[in-house]
């Protein structure tokens, strides 16, 4: 016995050193219905009441200096405890000595004390540093939702492995039509067609593979109350210290309106651009006509003329006015000025037919070197009345055969050569003829007043003419013509030249012509 009796002490010592050596406040109390007394108390609950244990014991909370309020707060605890006879846990800030401080109570319930009043045990641990980590937490978490829900492009966050959402903030709940407690754990098979889900989840597991920012300039996403929209996507891919998957992040602007403007903008764009083509044709039209007037009646003037004065000088019995020799020279006259007249109309012919689409290739074998002479011969008047005389012509052989339109590729020499006498300032012009194993080719060369950088592309345009239309006449068709004519045949045509220096159009014919 008296060894138990030892025994007992000892142990009950150990346990009140345990007790006033813990860094909690501990100890009884007894709760009436508006008071809780006091009983034993521990050493840092006696030293956070500031006063001594013995001093302490017996003493109620009020007269400790807690207030009644607060008092009867706690009183409601205690009796939860007596009642469910469970542990009850409770926090509360309270104002000490050391300032406010946030603490955590347990009490239990223990025994009814001699009084009939219950007795409770308390342990309370001062916990204000936890609580302020977490309301600093909470704070900063806080803080970057009010960030995300105030960016006007969705934002989510989804968690690696199972890509199931994390974080979405308010503009992504606008967008899909979703709040974030219906997205939040869900994946993107709970809210999307398959097809669209089976696109974003590839999108998302290659993104991992490949450690890398992905962009999706455009993705379509069906969305709860506002159709189909497009959306700019962004995901980044993000990892822990050890480079294991984490998190992914997406940021998706809906660029749904900011496609429709820019292809209403795009269709303006186009209308005005067509507005200002048609107008520029007008207009070329328009200058074309009074040209083609201008062209029509300078001959018709001459031709009317002659006609006045041979018939004053009938009238005047002037015999000498129609000697063969006079009536040669005049009809002479007359068929050039016919010719002229001819080649005009003509010419106006021809573009109206291959706007319709009409201008027919009468193919037969032709011998290029042939129709070059040929032409050359035709024209030679009008070369011999040049300072410069008659063309030069330089050919690598005397037989470039193919399969042509004789007329149309004369009609294309002629035009060439024409304007060689027009813009040629008189100087000598050269012809050259070339074959190779599937082309033939032929330039004409002069030196005359060249065509400046801008103009050697628009001049194969129709009604286009790169001088003055009062400098030399022509109707600038015949290089549209010319062109036709040669694309007709499935040939190229195309000029080099410098102004001042001299122009060389070259026309090239395939050998064995495409059939069209
Ligand atoms: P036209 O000579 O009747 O005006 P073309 O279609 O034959 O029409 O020529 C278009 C324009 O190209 C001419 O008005 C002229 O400005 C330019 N051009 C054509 N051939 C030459 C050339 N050999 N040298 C300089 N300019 C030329």
């Amino acid at each position: 016995m008296r060894q138990n009796s030892s025994e007992n002490n000892h142990s009950d010592k150990l346990l009140r050193t345990f007790f006033d050596c813990a860094p909690m406040m501990m100890g009884f109390v007894d709760v009436s219905d508006d008071s809780i007394i006091l009983g034993t108390v521990n050493q840092v609950a006696a030293e956070f009441l500031g006063h001594d244990q013995s001093f302490i014991k017996g003493k109620s909370s009020l007269e400790l200096g807690m207030d009644q309020e607060r008092i009867d707060g706690w009183i409601k605890f205690y009796r939860e405890a007596e009642k469910s006879r469970e542990h009850v846990f409770f926090d509360y800030w309270l104002e000490g000595p050391e300032g406010l401080k946030h603490f955590s109570a347990i009490v239990c319930f223990v025994e009814y004390a001699e009084s009939g009043l219950p007795r409770f045990s308390f342990i309370i641990q001062d916990t204000t540093a936890t609580k302020m980590t977490q309301q600093a937490l909470e704070q900063q978490e806080n803080f970057l939702e009010t960030v995300l829900d105030n960016i006007p492009d969705m934002i989510f966050v989804k968690e690696a492995e199972s890509l199931r959402f994390l974080k979405f903030n308010k503009a992504g709940e606008d967008l899909i039509g979703f709040n974030r407690d219906e997205l939040i754990g869900k994946n993107d098979y709970d809210l999307f067609p398959k097809n669209q889900a089976d696109h974003f989840t590839t999108y998302d597991r290659e993104m991992f593979k490949n450690r890398k920012v992905v962009e999706i300039p455009e993705e379509p996403i069906e969305t709860r109350y506002k159709g189909v929209r497009t959306l700019h996507t962004k995901k980044i891919p993000l990892y822990d210290a050890e480079g294991k998957p984490l998190y992914l992040v997406g940021i998706s602007e809906d660029i749904t309106e900011k496609l429709l403007t820019e292809e209403i903008k795009n269709k303006m764009y186009h209308e005005q651009v067509a507005r200002l083509e048609v107008e520029k044709l007008l207009e070329a039209r328009d200058e074309f006509i009074s040209i083609a007037s201008h062209e029509l009646k300078s001959p018709l003037s001459s031709l009317k003329l002659q006609a006045q004065m041979l018939r004053r000088n009938i009238a005047l019995g002037k015999e000498d006015a129609y000697s063969p020799e006079k009536i040669n020279q005049m009809l002479e006259l007359t068929e050039k000025q016919v010719q002229r007249l001819d080649r005009l109309v003509n010419d106006m012919l021809d573009v109206s037919r291959i706007r319709t689409g009409k201008l027919a290739i009468d193919r037969t074998k032709v011998n290029l070197f042939d129709l070059i002479l040929d032409v050359m011969n035709r024209m030679k008047t009008q070369f011999l009345q040049l300072e410069c005389g008659l063309p030069t012509f330089r050919y690598s052989s005397d037989k470039v055969i193919g399969m042509w339109d004789q007329m149309r590729i004369e009609q294309v020499l002629v035009n060439l050569l024409t304007n060689a006498i027009r813009y040629g300032k008189n100087r000598p012009v050269e012809i050259r003829l070339s074959q190779t194993k599937e082309h033939a080719q032929f330039s004409v060369h002069d030196q005359g007043i060249g065509i400046a950088e801008g103009q050697m592309e628009k001049i194969f345009e129709r009604f286009v003419r790169a001088i003055n239309p009062s400098e030399v006449s022509g109707l600038g068709l015949g290089l549209f013509i010319s062109l036709q004519i040669v694309e007709a045949h499935g040939g190229k045509m195309w000029v080099e030249s410098k102004v001042d220096v001299g122009s060389t159009f070259y026309v090239q014919l395939p050998l064995n012509p495409p059939i069209r």
